[in-house]
């Protein structure tokens, strides 16, 4: 039976270039949708161009220009990024179009006719210079715990601390520089906190996110035990000047850019079924209709919006009265080497120009794929990894069994094959439920490495009944065309396990044996008996070491800090630049360093500090007394990995409150320009509690 899927990959802000670690995401989720295809499913796979919001419209500004402008340029090189790299979306859209703001009206009214929304007067900062109303990133200040200057509206970079932005001290706005002031208006929220939403996401987000364990423990934090209430209304709207929709019922107040981004998955769909007629939209998207045609709902996001997608998103369906999702699915993000992308180091590598220094993009598709799997871990795309595999696999291994074999059948035998089956072609062939189900489960690690055991038993063969040989002795054209033959036959069932991975060579070896696009059932057969194939051509380049220097070089930008993004893979990386490029050295007298008591301190106790990106929670043996204190060192440290050991605290420093406790001291670790935090340990034979001077 045909399933009927609607997959989506999170949209990408139309503010900046796509890069390598967007591309695990877009990857990921099209040799999925490739995969649904190949089985014979109705799958449609969208996406859009996430357009609205502040810094798109200050941004356009700032180029001079408006912002449909702006998205219309962005759209253009996202579509180009994507094509280049085979992301074949049945649309790409955007969510500034009438299809997302009909289901953003449709969706708001809905939730407004079921008594979920409310208007409440809030108070925020204000630039009176600009005379708009402050996201937190636009605002700058001194941290109010720590004094560091030049914090976001936040969160502080030194010292780890969150606040509102209203507590930064002396803030001015990253807009104009003017002083801000506060300021009351009218919000619209979304009561999440609504005994329905809350009994509706217990129920549901468990279902949506089964796959996914990691994901349910999430969700089961940030919804609390039974009984308890710790969602908050959401606020949807912003004040004009705003880049968006405005709401329909409420003059100067837009919806909020996170509200139509998901909302745009529909729209890209209703945009296509204008040009499809095989498309039903409410097959799709209406609770009942939906239910009705069996009709199934994939999200693939990064899990750092999986709060989105897997709380606000379905809340606001349900309650309006759309299906909701079958499951989302979240990634974790790439590491180039181990460590975060940084354009320092030239691993913020584009898209755009990873195509231009000549790389083929289907390593990367390959090279991704060898490494996903169903885990919100974080993937690392290893350079020199990157390069053993991609030589060793696909030139080596797959490709080298059509160049070995391939040539002989052209110039010996006119192209034709011989059909004679073998226990090698059975079992490469009933390799295809195996391989299906690790496709199916996002397991894409598994089906490599199946089908990578299939190739080297098929070269395994070629080299035991070594053609070159047989080709040299009389009497021999029977065995040289069977055994030619069959490695052709194999290595046709390998491009059918790689076509959702490798869509351009699949193609180009479908070319070269004259078949018709190859579907996964194709699997079952064996091409017939004197089946005609064409002349063999180069299908696959080694990469070499050097090339991905070379891009590296193309990558490696000079510090500068950057406008804040709203997706925040990027927006992180740019950060930790900005923070490293703080120094400062003063002279200070033997007195005022005594005056710093520091101790030796053993790690009794080290978790995890939820809703905190870096900081980790630890509990310090300082020998006469247990202190307890946040570090920033999330980034660098297991916390399993820190009980026991020793490090050095400051003792005296002040208890400062931060969102998640008081902490009571700092631990010292070393940092450079490049990532890493280094915490300092003592020589073996420190005791906890011994001075350090
Ligand atoms: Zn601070």
């Amino acid at each position: 039976m045909p399933r009927k899927i609607l997959v989506t990959s999170a949209l990408p802000y139309a503010n900046g270039a796509i890069h390598l670690g967007h591309l695990v995401e877009y990857i990921q989720t099209d040799i999925w949708a490739r995969f649904q295809k190949m089985r014979g499913h109705e799958c449609w796979y969208v996406c859009a161009d996430d357009t609205h919001g502040t810094p798109v419209m200050l941004r356009a500004e700032k180029e001079g220009i408006a912002p449909e402008q702006l998205i219309a340029r962005v759209h253009q090189e996202h579509t180009r990024d994507f094509a280049g790299f085979h992301v074949a979306f049945d649309n790409y859209h955007t969510t500034h179009s009438e299809e997302t703001r009909f289901f953003a009206n449709d969706i708001y009214g809905k939730l407004k006719a079921a008594g979920l929304i409310e208007v409440r007067s809030i108070e925020q900062f204000y630039d009176p210079v600009k005379e708009m109303f402050l996201p937190d990133r636009f605002i700058k200040g001194e941290c109010p715990q720590c004094g560091a200057a030049d914090q976001y509206g936040d969160s502080c970079e030194a010292c780890g601390a969150a606040y509102a932005p209203t507590d930064l001290k002396n803030p001015v706005s990253a807009v104009s520089g003017a002083v801000p002031v506060r300021k009351s208006s009218d919000h619209y929220f979304f009561r999440l906190s609504d005994p329905r939403c809350q009994e509706f996401l217990r129920r549901a987000t468990r279902e949506i996110c089964k796959a996914q364990p990691e994901a349910v423990n999430k969700l089961q934090e940030w919804l609390g035990e039974e009984g308890e209430n710790r969602l908050s209304d959401w606020d949807i709207s912003r004040d004009a000047p705003y880049f968006g929709f405005e709401i329909p019922d409420a003059p100067g107040k837009y919806f909020y850019v996170w509200l139509d981004a998901p909302i745009g998955y529909f729209g890209s769909l209703k945009n296509l079924a204008a040009r499809t007629p095989a498309i039903d939209v409410a097959a799709f998207t209406d609770k009942a209709a939906a239910a009705k045609a069996g009709s199934e709902l994939y999200h693939f996001v990064g899990k750092d919006i999986l709060y989105f997608h897997a709380l606000f998103w379905p809340a606001e369906l349900e309650f309006a009265g759309y299906r909701v999702p079958t499951a989302v699915f979240a990634h974790g993000f790439l590491t180039v080497d181990g460590q975060k992308m940084s354009k320092s180091r030239g691993t913020f590598i584009t898209a755009e120009s990873y195509l231009k220094q000549g790389l083929d993009p289907e390593w990367l598709r390959y090279y991704y794929a060898a490494k996903l799997n169903a885990t919100m871990e974080d993937i690392d795309l290893s350079l020199d990894d990157f390069v053993a595999r991609v030589n060793s696999d696909l030139v080596g291994k797959y490709v080298n069994i059509a160049s070995r074999c391939a040539g002989f059948i052209g110039k010996r035998f006119g192209g034709r094959l011989v059909a004679d089956d073998s226990p090698l072609l059975a079992e490469a062939r009933a390799a295809a439920g195996t391989i299906a189900d690790h496709y199916e489960a996002r397991e894409y690690g598994k089906a490599v490495r199946e089908i990578m055991a299939l190739a080297d038993r098929a070269n395994q063969f070629v080299n035991e009944h070594a053609p070159w040989e047989l080709a040299k002795q009389a009497g021999a054209e029977g065995r040289l065309q069977r055994v030619c033959s069959q490695a052709l036959q194999l290595f046709r069932l390998l491009t059918i396990y790689l076509k959702p991975v490798l869509p351009k060579l699949a193609a180009e070896a479908e070319a070269f044996l004259r078949l018709a696009p190859l579907a996964w059932a194709d699997a079952a057969s064996l091409l017939p008996d004197g089946h005609e194939i064409g002349e063999y051509r180069h299908l696959a380049s080694r990469v070499e070491r050097k090339q991905i220097d070379a891009l590296l070089e193309a990558n490696r930008e000079s510090l500068a800090p950057a406008a804040p993004d709203s997706h925040s893979q990027q927006r992180h990386a740019e950060r930790q630049q900005h923070a490293e490029e703080k120094a400062v050295v003063t002279h200070i007298s033997i007195d005022e360093f005594a005056r710093v008591d520091l101790r030796v301190a053993r790690i009794a106790a080290a978790e995890h500090v939820e809703g905190a990106e870096k900081l980790i929670k630890l509990t310090l043996d300082l020998g006469a007394e247990t202190r307890t204190v946040f570090a920033g060192i999330k980034s660098a440290y297991d916390p399993a990995a820190l009980v026991g050991r020793l490090t050095v605290v400051v003792a005296n420093l002040a208890p400062r409150k931060m969102k998640f406790g008081v902490s009571e001291g700092m631990i010292l670790a070393a940092s450079g320009d490049g990532p890493g935090i280094f915490l300092l340990s003592p020589d073996s034979g420190a005791q906890p509690g011994m001075k350090v001077k």
